[in-house]
């Protein structure tokens, strides 16, 4: 140790340790019984070196230091239990089938069901044999039950593990005890502190943080002191300390993918006056001070020749397409092509409206491209893009292979919370042409509170629209329950007697498109039957394009009054005629899914409500999630309310979280660690950029070193 210490102190920061010394970068095939075969099956799980060892991270806990009683047993739950065998039972009428009926000094049974198991095994288990075993508990026919147990048969006194085993992801091939004791052997080469650390001790001092080589210690081998509840939940200081170096990683790396794209060429895009003129003139509006005030910083990010990396943060209905369009004026003006991405095709096919209403009478062509855009007209719209057309818009269709652009200047991301930080990415590289990449612009109506944003989008410079534009009225929100549905009808009816026009939206918790479709259709039976007076519109994901298409015309037109829909009508959808949405099962939903779906009512002049239908008996957490929405329209309080709420994962969408791909930090749950993040992230990158790049390779492993060719 005291050596240790003289080697941090005494040599310079980052040659203190060459990479030559570091046994975390020697091949996992150096440890003792990992054959040519193992490591094959290593590397499916991204394991090359003996460090990807060392971070691969239990994913989770099973407890064996307890034996439950079997009177104890809850369905649902995981548990090891104690028993003498009572019966047995084979049988094989349908399938192979054995039963072992265990009881214990509770006088409960519990039965063991195999549906594998050799002549051998069934007879291991004679009446009287004493079992401990280890499973799933769940209902069964006749009481409670466990499939497939893990169990060992005990001859004499057998104490019971003293600390928490860890459960790791597996792969075919390598099961948890074999992966196991190859991790046992890594962690023999695990390093002293000076090595292993890469985290400069000034940067680490302050933060009250374990040691690294302590806190791998602590998740892959827990102590029998461990305090269980804290690691179950993942807040241990193991489990903290590596949770902060995982983030640490990868906001480095995405300050790193910034810097590169940064030291790329862009075109420069000053703008036309007067075609923005003609634009402007043309807008059946007036842009607020807000837009004017983030256009500008658009603006002045897309004169330069260094790519723009830019978010465009703000409410639902704050009016950040005219803001996208305004900056694809300036790819227009100078020639270069812009490519709008959205990641539903009814959000897309809303841009394409709009881009299309105001940039054609200008003369200016708009291109579609999504999905379901096949055969000929596909043809015609990849011509078109390779021959230099100014705008396209489509989905994640724009980024497949074989979409070329002659001069892509600006790549547009709508909802960017539903891509990954890759598939921006790859519009990217769609090609600016000789040696240029194409400035970026992000849109997202989730506006995050600051900790996650930094996270997430460390990458990108941010502006916010945070006013509304005028003669928008407060939605006011009430909260129903199902059993006064009679009434809700009755105010559809009041609404739509009014000539005004109203959503149903009808939710399901599983995302099966199939399902949310037949739901819809039979909520649109029920209420076309319950209001025979008015014309009932139906859109749901099933439906073709163009009967999707007719529909909404149909609800844009005002030829039906009353739309039912699921949640594709999320996002993109505008009639400011709207004043009244109904949202089934709104218990069922996040903060953030429901402020988008009520952000489509409200765009008018006359006051409108918005309807959450619930289903009692409600969750606490339901319960605070449907008074937030009542008492508040601001999409930020709303977003932090989420984050304390922690509702799952609500607030970047799951997808985003697993593309992130984290081992063990959970943005939401570590937010706190952030701020230290972002200061020790940009110390980091400043004084010790090759303690930095070591670091992402550690927790990044491959891939970061695949983004750094
Ligand atoms: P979002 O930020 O949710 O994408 P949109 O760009 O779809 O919002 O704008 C919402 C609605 O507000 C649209 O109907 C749009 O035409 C309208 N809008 C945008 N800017 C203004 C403005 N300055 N004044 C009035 N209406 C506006
Ligand atoms: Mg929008």
């Amino acid at each position: 140790m005291a050596s240790a210490n003289l080697a941090r102190v005494t040599t310079p920061a980052d040659k203190r340790i060459a990479p030559s010394i570091d046994p975390g970068i020697a091949p996992a095939a150096t440890l003792p019984g990992v054959g040519p075969a193992l490591a094959e099956t290593l590397r499916k799980l991204g394991i090359e070196r003996v460090q990807d060892l060392w971070f691969h991270l239990p994913l989770r806990y099973e407890d064996r230091t307890r034996v439950t009683s079997i009177r104890d047993l809850v369905a649902g739950e995981s548990a090891q239990v104690e028993g003498i065998v009572e019966a047995v039972e084979t049988s094989f009428r349908y399938r192979p089938q054995l039963r072992v009926a265990l009881t214990d000094d509770s006088r409960h049974t519990l039965v063991l069901r195999f549906f594998h198991f050799r002549r051998q095994q069934a007879q291991q288990f004679a009446p009287g044999v004493r079992l401990r075993c280890y499973g799933a508990v769940r209902h069964g026919q006749q009481g409670l039950e466990i499939v497939h147990p893990q169990y060992r048969i005990l001859r004499s006194d057998t104490p019971v593990d003293t600390t928490l085993t860890p459960i790791y992801p597996v792969t075919e091939g390598l099961g948890q005890q074999r992966l196991r004791s190859v991790i046992e052997k890594a962690l023999m080469r695990l390093p002293g502190e000076s090595v292993l650390e890469l985290v400069p001790s000034d940067l680490l001092a302050s933060l009250g943080l374990m040691p690294l080589r302590d806190a791998l210690l602590g998740v892959h081998r827990p102590a029998p002191d461990t305090d269980v509840t804290a690691l179950l939940a993942g807040k241990h200081p193991a489990q903290q300390r590596l949770a902060f170096e995982e983030l640490l990683a990868h906001h480095i790396s995405l300050k790193r993918l910034r810097a590169r794209v940064r030291r790329q060429r862009a075109p420069g895009l000053p703008g036309d006056p007067d075609l923005q003129r003609r634009f402007l003139a043309a807008l059946p509006f007036t842009l607020t001070r807000t837009q004017q005030r983030v256009s500008a910083e658009v603006a002045r990010d897309l004169e330069k020749r260094v790519p723009m990396l830019r978010l465009v943060q703000g409410d639902v209905g704050s009016g950040k397409t005219v803001v996208a369009a305004l900056a694809a004026l300036h790819a227009i003006a100078n020639g270069r092509q812009t490519a709008l991405m959205a990641p539903t095709e009814l959000l897309a096919e809303q841009h394409l409206r709009s881009f299309r209403a105001w940039f054609e009478p200008l003369g200016i062509e708009v291109v579609w491209l999504a999905g379901k855009v096949t055969g000929r007209a596909r043809m015609a719209a990849l011509d078109k893009l390779a021959a230099g057309a100014p705008v396209a818009i489509g989905t994640h269709a724009l980024m497949q292979e074989g979409v070329e652009f002659a001069r892509l200047g600006l790549a547009i991301v709508d909802e960017q919370h539903r891509f990954g930080v890759q598939q921006r990415m790859n519009l990217r590289d769609k090609g600016a042409g000789a040696g240029e990449a194409p400035h970026q612009l992000v849109l997202t109506a989730t506006p995050i509170p600051r900790t996650l944003a930094m996270s997430a989008y460390a990458d990108l410079d941010v502006s916010t629209l945070d006013e509304l534009p005028p003669g928008r009225t407060p939605v006011r929100t009430v909260a129903i329950a199902n059993s006064r549905r009679d009434e809700v009808i009755r105010r559809i009816r009041a609404a739509c007697a009014e000539g005004r026009q109203a959503y149903w939206v009808c939710t399901l918790i599983q995302d099966s498109e199939q399902l949310q479709a037949q739901a819809a259709e039979a909520a649109f039976a029920r209420l076309s039957a319950a209001l025979p007076e008015f014309a009932v519109g139906l859109v749901h994901g099933r439906m073709k394009p163009r009967e999707k298409q007719a529909a909404m015309d149909a609800f844009n037109e005002g030829h039906t009054a009353l739309l039912v829909a699921t949640t594709v009508v999320e996002v993109g959808v505008d009639v400011p005629n709207a004043s009244l949405m109904v949202i089934e099962n709104a218990e069922r939903l996040g903060l953030a899914q429901l402020h988008q779906l009520r952000g489509r009512v409200g765009r008018g002049t006359q006051a409108s409500t918005c309807v959450l239908l619930y289903q009692p008996p409600l969750s606490a957490l339901a319960r605070q999630r449907l008074e937030t929405l009542r008492q508040t329209n601001d999409g930020f309080v709303i977003a932090e309310q989420d984050l304390r709420l922690r509702g799952p994962g609500e607030l970047l969408g799951t997808r985003q979280t697993g593309e992130m791909g984290f081992r063990l930090a959970d943005i939401i749950r570590d937010a706190a660690l952030m701020p230290a993040v972002q200061r020790v992230g940009s110390a980091m990158l400043r004084t010790h950029p090759v303690l930095a790049r070591r670091l992402t390779e550690r927790w990044i492993g491959a891939a970061a070193r695949f983004a750094e060719a």
